[in-house]
């Protein structure tokens, strides 16, 4: 059975989530195989986890040149590895960088590329939410080897126990990739909080909650969730334009999103459609989020909400 190279999306050697939903995604195509760029150290500490979710070999890219520049280097080193192990797909995180690694690893290989996936089946056909979710596209890579990014929350994690074999892998990494070099990089501040991109749970505050977030926060720190926003509360200036969700803020696909006192315009639904499952929190009963949502409460937010955190709080 052919390999299929996962690509871990790991920070200072913590692995995120999106990861565990890949390897879970690769066993649908053959056998699931991580790439870990980092020390070797940090791929050591991490393999057991790996092979946990099926990584049967963990190639481990431990170049202080891939560390110190930006994503150029990562492309090359899979690059290379493809070449070495003709794998039946790559996949990637839909991050920002994943995508990037991804669009410069297709061109290296002169392989056909798909982002943003929400499902892959067997046989490797995608589905993806485009046109700002207008339309679901199922799609297949037809040259090459398959370069596929996959959104956060796509699949849930599933445990298959993997050999996790270690095995070095000494990338050549050309000056052309050593362009752009990283100078300095600082942590964001921490809220404790999920990251919205990657969170199981969302609960986002639009214009009805009259610039009161704290009922939102609230819920959102009862379930474990992430804080979202539509772009009327971010232009507000209620919070953070890294809130947003929709077609110009971020796309989520949570295993459940709460939207509490927004309409569901278009540009909103853009950035959430896809969540598993949709609850919203309206006093308007005729708002358009009702359209798409899995179960409606029409009510004050403002109530409705600490009834929810309260309820929570006492299971
Ligand atoms: P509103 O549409 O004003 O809705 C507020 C809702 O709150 C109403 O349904 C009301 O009934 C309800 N409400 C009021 N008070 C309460 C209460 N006490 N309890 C419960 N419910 C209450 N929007 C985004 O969100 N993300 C984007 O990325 C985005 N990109 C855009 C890009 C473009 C090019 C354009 C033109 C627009 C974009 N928009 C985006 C804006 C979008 O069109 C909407 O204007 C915006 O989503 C509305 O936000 P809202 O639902 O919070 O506000």
């Amino acid at each position: 059975m052919s390999e299929v190279l996962v690509l871990v999306d790991h920070a200072e050697g913590v692995v995120k989530k999106p990861t565990y939903e890949l390897l879970t995604l690769a066993r649908r195509l053959g056998e699931p195989s991580a790439v870990f760029i980092g020390t070797a150290d940090a791929a050591g500490a991490v393999k057991d986890n790996l092979a946990r979710y099926g990584a049967e070999k963990v190639y481990v890219v431990d170049d202080a040149d891939i560390k110190g520049f930006l994503v150029a280097p990562k492309a090359e080193a899979l690059a290379q590895l493809v070449e070495k192990t003709s794998p039946a797909a790559v996949l990637l995180t839909s991050s920002p960088e994943g995508k990037e690694v991804a669009a410069r690893l297709a061109i290296k290989t002169s392989s056909g590329l798909i982002t943003d996936a929400v499902d892959i089946a067997e046989g490797g056909i995608t589905t993806q939410s485009v046109f700002a979710g207008n339309y679901t596209v199922t799609a297949k890579v037809t040259q090459g080897t398959p370069v596929i990014t996959v959104k956060p929350n796509a699949a849930t994690p599933q445990e298959h126990t993997g050999a996790g074999v270690v095995e070095e892998f000494a990338a050549t990494i050309s000056e052309a990739a050593r362009t752009a070099q990283i100078v300095a990089s600082q942590p964001r501040e921490k809220s404790g909080r999920p990251e919205l991109t990657e969170a199981a749970i969302v609960v986002s505050g639009g214009r009805g909650t009259g610039g009161e977030f704290a009922p939102i926060e609230a819920l959102a720190d009862a379930l474990g969730a992430a804080v979202g926003a539509s772009r009327a509360a971010v232009d507000s200036g209620w919070v953070p334009h890294s809130y947003q969700v929709g077609q110009t803020g971020k796309t989520v696909s949570p295993q459940l999103y709460v939207a509490a006192g927004i309409s569901g315009a278009i540009q909103h639904r853009a950035g959430m459609q896809t969540s598993k499952t949709i609850v919203a929190i309206n006093k308007d009963d005729e708002a358009p989020i009702f359209e798409l949502v899995d179960l409606g409460v029409v009510g004050d937010l403002h109530t409705v909400l600490p009834a929810a955190t309260e309820a929570i709080h006492h299971r």
